[in-house]
């Protein structure tokens, strides 16, 4: 069953409010927060309030309304946060681990939101 999903994983508890955390925006159908380990001056976690393990989850079995709602909030968050590109030091990058290859820890969808700095390049690849 690969989207299998743990009621127990850590942003569940955030979400029934056993773990507390920085909010920034919260919709109808997601919740942003600040990263507790930052790897960024701004790094924000988006995530929907619905039980999906993974982006591909998501859009399989989401509804409109929250696939929506999610991808909105992501983009307020940017604005929110300053990230808008076009102002000095404006840009940011979008993450979504998954699974195995995408080394994901927490097992519920979640969109890093980063910026701050110049991030660098994508990703270290040899070939
Ligand atoms: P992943 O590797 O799954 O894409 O990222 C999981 C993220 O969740 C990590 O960046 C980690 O720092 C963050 N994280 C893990 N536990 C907590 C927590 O209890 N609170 C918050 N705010 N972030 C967490």
């Amino acid at each position: 069953m690969p989207y299998a999903y743990d009621r127990d994983n850590i942003f569940a508890r955030i979400l029934r409010g056993e773990i507390s955390c920085t909010r920034i925006l919260e919709t109808e159908h997601s919740l942003a927060f600040r990263d507790i380990r930052p790897q960024a001056p701004e790094h924000v976690l988006v995530i929907p309030k619905g039980p999906y393990v993974t982006f591909d989850h998501f859009t399989a079995a989401a509804s409109d309304a929250e696939i929506a709602d999610f991808a909105r909030a992501i983009g307020r968050v940017c604005a929110m946060q300053g990230l808008a590109p076009g102002a000095a030091g404006g840009g940011y990058r979008l993450i979504a681990n998954a699974g195995e290859a995408g080394i994901q820890e927490v097992q519920h969808l979640h969109v890093h939101v980063l910026g701050g700095r110049v991030l660098g390049r994508m990703l270290p690849y040899a070939g």
